[in-house]
């Protein structure tokens, strides 16, 4: 069951040329298992891989990639919920549609998020001010270094903004191998993000009554309006976080940049960053095959089939550009290997 020297281009959205060493596609607790003693035994490492759409490939990796392959979906009738049980290789976007068709209203905003349900944890994705942790109940995951299986709370998930525990302490410690979510009876559409504010006053004349699949719809249709299908223009969705910056630093940027996009977190400001980027004059750029997307700068897009040393490259010129600029640090959302 395991393979070597195996493509990885078709298995990353970047379309970036890498082989792995060994890979492994696994479909069940066993294999998955089998395949985390053959890489104990020659001690090498792992990349969990789902979708590949939020991670960069800067060489071939030397170690074992397991592809999450695990399927299976059960729904489950709760008082005042409804639960969702889904294995870590089921498709995100496919479960979400499953939901909204049904009426069950809670994951209509994360609509066309690339990927697979076991990677949805890691960086607690969100989306149009709805994140994974609202929904979120459970995860099963395996302990890499002994093979055994143990439950995450949400609490014990630590999620943040872009983020949880399995970035930080938990850190390629675990496979996750399921997810159970539960979507509440009392359900509120959340629709004060402008861009879907504003398709929703376009087309529908506002969000009243408005079902869960409705939208559904109208997300994806905001999305296909100015994010680039990976399919056809290779991208790993938005390249750096949005930074968090002081009260102060906003006071200063914002002094000299009335224009400034910015939201207050608490006592911070979260920064747009693709307002930066598109500011500094990045929107557009072509460099190498690589470049940014010209109609959201926070994008880096790969038409020409570049190196990972080639978007890499342009993200680092970018982060140095910003910084020069504006004071700012930009650190990429993807993670890269190896
Ligand atoms: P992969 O890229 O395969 O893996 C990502 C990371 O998770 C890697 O570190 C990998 O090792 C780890 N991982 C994967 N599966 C497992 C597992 N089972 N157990 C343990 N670790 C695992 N993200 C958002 O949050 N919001 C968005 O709106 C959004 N839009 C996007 C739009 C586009 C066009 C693209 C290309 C990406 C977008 N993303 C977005 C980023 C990405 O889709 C998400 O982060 C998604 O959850 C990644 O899923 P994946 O299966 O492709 O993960
Ligand atoms: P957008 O609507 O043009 O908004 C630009 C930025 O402003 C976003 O990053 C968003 O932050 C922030 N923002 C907008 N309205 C806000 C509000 N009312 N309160 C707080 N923050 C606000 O963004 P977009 O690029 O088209 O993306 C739309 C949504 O999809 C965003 O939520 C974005 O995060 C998500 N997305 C994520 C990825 C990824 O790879 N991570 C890729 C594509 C889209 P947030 O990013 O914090 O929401």
């Amino acid at each position: 069951m395991i393979e070597t020297h195996v493509d990885l281009q078709p298995l990353n959205t970047l379309a970036i040329a890498a082989r792995a060493e060994f890979f492994a596609r696994v479909e069940n607790l066993e294999q998955l298992r089998e395949a985390l003693q053959f890489a104990r035994n020659r001690k090498l490492p792992i990349l969990p891989l789902g979708g590949g759409s939020n991670i960069v490939l800067t060489g071939h990796y030397p170690g074992l990639v397991i592809h999450q392959d695990m399927r299976g979906l059960e729904l489950e009738r709760l008082g005042g919920a409804t639960q969702l049980t889904a294995a870590a290789g089921e498709n995100w976007h496919r479960l979400v549609m499953h939901t909204v068709e049904r009426d069950l209203g809670g994951l209509e905003n994360l609509a066309l998020i690339p990927g697979r349900i076991g990677a949805a944890p890691i960086q607690n994705i969100g989306a149009y001010g709805v994140e994974l942790r609202d929904t979120f109940h459970d995860l099963q995951a395996v302990h890499i270094p002994t093979g055994e299986l143990r439950e995450f709370s949400a609490d014990d998930c630590r999620f943040g903004y872009r983020d949880s525990v399995f970035k930080g302490a938990a850190r390629d410690q675990y496979i996750i191998t399921r997810v159970r979510l539960r979507l509440p009876d009392d359900w509120r559409a959340r629709v004060d993000y402008p861009a879907l504010k504003q398709y929703l006053d376009e087309h529908h004349e506002g969000a009243g009554g408005l079902t869960p699949a409705e939208i559904a719809r109208a997300v994806i249709a905001v999305r296909n309006s100015k994010l680039p299908d990976p399919q056809q223009i290779p991208n790993a969705g938005s390249f750096f976080k949005n930074p968090l910056v002081d009260a102060e630093t906003y006071r200063r940027l914002k002094g000299e940049h009335p224009e400034l996009v910015a939201f207050a977190v608490g006592d911070n400001w979260k920064l747009a960053a693709g307002w930066l980027i598109d500011r500094a004059g990045w929107r557009g750029r072509r460099c190498d095959g690589v470049g940014v997307h010209d109609r959201q700068a926070l994008v880096l897009v790969n038409p020409g089939r570049g190196t990972g040393a080639q978007v890499t490259g342009l993200a680092r010129q970018i982060a140095d550009d910003i910084r020069t600029r504006f004071g700012v640090e930009l650190e990429p959302e993807p993670r890269y290997y190896p």
